[in-house]
């Protein structure tokens, strides 16, 4: 009965994580997305822990399951209360890890529970059934997306987290390692198939821990945001081959929607950045290291809060473009009051805002919300893109490589072809920064050397406020 009970609960839990999808997919909706996803997980994961104390588990097993989940929530709980807007990526890529993590242990578990013991009772009613075969596939395929997905995200979190080079990795040959990795794995995943050594298996892990490790080091940092999206897909097969090992339905269900909706998300993104799908899935396939960047771009010009105070009291269009650097200062709420100061002195004032400007999609948007900037000035670039031209003042408030002029017009750089604010085309720029520094993506930016841009060097947040003192 309670078998019943458990398979009907997960179905719950399946349509309601279909709902929180549906949810998230608009921002009006965002927060009764999350309310259903909340929900179908506590369902889900009442039903799994009733059914484990229906099969008996033993005291020691539900005393571990019980302490496993209090400090999991904890932990959870904490993090989860102190996050900055600026920290969730890489959050979001341990979290990733951990998914990783799960599946390679499922499938350890899984091949030393049947596989290990070839004439265990449950190894031979497997082979009776002709099960043994599909059992040790789902092991080591479970191995592998698991393994790479977690160094892969271990990787993704050291980049966002500036722990390590955002520049991509570029070992010689590398193509041909992915490629290689990949054939001798599935040569390595039919040995097993046949002959299930433990060897074969610590081979394939290694292998893919190394794989994973690789393909995301060599993704430069302009690519990150699609990498993100790309491993969160990854962690959803991950959680499906694990759901197959353990026989869980909601498991497979759950993997599959987040491994689809994650590889979507990640294909939009590379449209929208006209970047290759295939090259970012394939750890950067087909992007060779360009000529170093040691151009000389000529002499920048500085110019004062007073200086940009006046600039700004002279224009009638200003359009502001912001960056992860307001994010980091947050000069949000400055930047709220100079744009009510200017429109009520009859200044057309319009934000620009660049589909991955920040750390993660919606964040400029999200902090232009928050400190109260009406959202009809809030423009999309393709909807402000064309009117650059007929803009006086530009202010790049600690933006960086979305405004970068080589993505349009130097096809060796590793950003060429990726859409940016055409900022330049306005009849003076001021950028904010603190600064000569290269943005995320590490390439030098010629838009600071331009002859109608100004740099106003120092925190985004005191500058803005040495403006507003200004006027
Ligand atoms: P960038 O990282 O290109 O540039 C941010 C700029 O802000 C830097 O040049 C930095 O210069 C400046 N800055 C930092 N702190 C401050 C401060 N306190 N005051 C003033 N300036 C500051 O940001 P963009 O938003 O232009 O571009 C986003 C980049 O991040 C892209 O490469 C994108 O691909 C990548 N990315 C985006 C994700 C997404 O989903 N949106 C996810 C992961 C990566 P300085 O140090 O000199 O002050």
């Amino acid at each position: 009965m309670l078998e019943q009970i458990a398979t009907a609960a997960y179905v719950v839990a399946a349509l309601l994580f279909v709902l929180a999808l549906a949810g998230l997919s608009k921002h009006e909706t965002s927060r009764a997305g999350i309310s259903f996803g909340i929900v179908g997980m506590a369902i889900a994961l009442i039903a799994t822990i009733a059914l484990a104390i229906n099969h008996e588990i033993e005291p020691v097993g539900l005393a571990l399951l019980a302490v496993a989940m209090l400090v999991g929530a904890a932990i959870g709980l904490w993090r989860a209360r102190i996050v900055e807007m600026t920290g969730m990526p890489e959050l979001i890529a341990l979290l990733h890890s951990f998914v990783g993590l799960a599946a390679v242990l499922v499938g350890w578990n899984g091949y030393l529970h049947i596989e290990a013991h070839p004439e265990g009772a449950d190894t031979l009613a497997m082979a009776a059934e002709g099960m043994l075969g599909i059992h040790s596939a789902e092991v080591v395929i479970g191995v592998f997306i698991g393994a790479v997905t977690f160094t892969g995200s271990i990787v993704a979190n050291l980049k966002l987290s500036a722990r390590m080079k955002s520049a991509p990795m570029m070992l010689p040959g590398k193509n041909i390692i992915n490629v290689g990795t990949l054939v001798v794995f599935a040569a390595l995943t039919a040995w097993f198939v046949i002959d299930p050594q433990l060897w074969l298996l610590a081979v394939v892990t290694v292998l893919a821990l190394l794989l994973g490790w690789h393909l995301v080091a060599s993704i430069g940092g302009g690519d990150m945001p699609v990498v993100v999206s790309m491993l969160n897909s990854y962690s959803g097969w991950a959680a499906a081959a694990a759901g197959f090992l353990l026989g869980n339905d909601l498991l497979i269900i759950t993997g599959a929607l987040v491994g689809s909706s994650g590889a979507y998300l990640s294909y939009i993104m590379c449209k929208a950045m006209n970047r290759s799908f295939i090259s970012v899935i394939a750890g950067g396939f087909g992007i060779e290291a360009g000529p170093s960047d040691d151009q000389d771009y000529g002499e920048h010009r500085e110019i004062t809060a007073e200086g940009v105070a006046e600039l700004l009291t002279g224009a009638d269009t200003v359009v502001i473009t912001p960056g992860y650097g307001m994010a980091v200062a947050q000069a949000q709420y400055g930047v709220a009051d100079l744009t009510r100061k200017l429109r009520e002195r009859g200044v057309n004032v319009r934000f620009g805002i660049h589909p991955v400007a920040g750390r993660l999609p919606g964040h400029m948007n999200v902090l232009l919300a928050e400190a109260k900037v009406p959202y009809d000035i809030v423009l999309e670039m393709d909807e402000i893109n064309d009117d650059f031209d007929n803009t006086a003042v530009v202010l790049v408030i600690g933006a960086n490589d979305t405004v970068n002029p080589a993505a349009s017009e130097d096809p060796s750089s590793p950003i060429a072809g990726m859409p940016v604010l055409t900022v330049w085309n306005a009849d003076n720029v001021v950028v904010f920064k603190r600064s000569m520094a290269s943005g995320y993506a590490g390439v030098q930016n010629p838009l600071f050397f331009r002859e109608n841009t100004q740099m106003l060097f120092g925190d985004a947040r005191d500058r803005v406020n040495d403006i507003l003192a200004a006027m």
